[in-house]
């Protein structure tokens, strides 16, 4: 497992599964797997899909837009390395495409996110390999692919 430089907070392990994803985060252009059979989306990227069971699959380049589907704030440091980190935002996020994944709401309080609220996706760069995706809130009329 490698940890942020200087720090003690994991980071993502790549393997052959997850590579293509954390390489579209690391060139700010996240990409999700798809089922090349079904057509349904895989998070977290798989060797099989669990919808069909078959291994052939396509990175789809997405939006990076969302909305909250869930949130909280973690005040209780979840381990010591984030001891420094608390209170801060955990968000399910759910993409326009309708992928899930938890991520952080970050560039507001942690606890001034809603369910519903609007997001586009934030890159943060934490090592030379690892870049996270996280998610600020999407300013009025700054959200192109929002519903109308
Ligand atoms: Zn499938």
């Amino acid at each position: 497992m490698t940890r942020e430089p200087g720090g003690t907070r994991p980071l993502p392990a790549l393997d052959a599964d997850s590579r293509p994803f954390w390489e579209s985060c690391h060139r700010r252009a996240m990409a999700v797997q798809q089922c090349a059979s079904c057509r349904r989306f895989r998070f977290p990227p798989r060797g099989l899909c669990p919808y069909c069971h078959l291994g052939e699959s396509r990175w789809v380049p997405v939006t990076g837009h969302g909305r909250v589907y869930a949130s909280l704030v973690v005040s209780q440091p979840p381990a010591t390395a984030w001891k420094d980190a608390v209170p801060f935002n955990l968000s399910l996020v759910e993409l326009d495409e309708g992928v899930r994944m938890w991520t952080n709401v970050t560039g507001c309080a942690p606890d001034d996110v809603r369910i519903d609220d609007r997001v586009r996706i934030a890159y943060d760069a934490v090592t030379a390999e690892v870049t996270l995706p996280r998610f600020t809130r999407a300013a009025d009329g700054d959200d192109r692919d929002a519903a109308s």
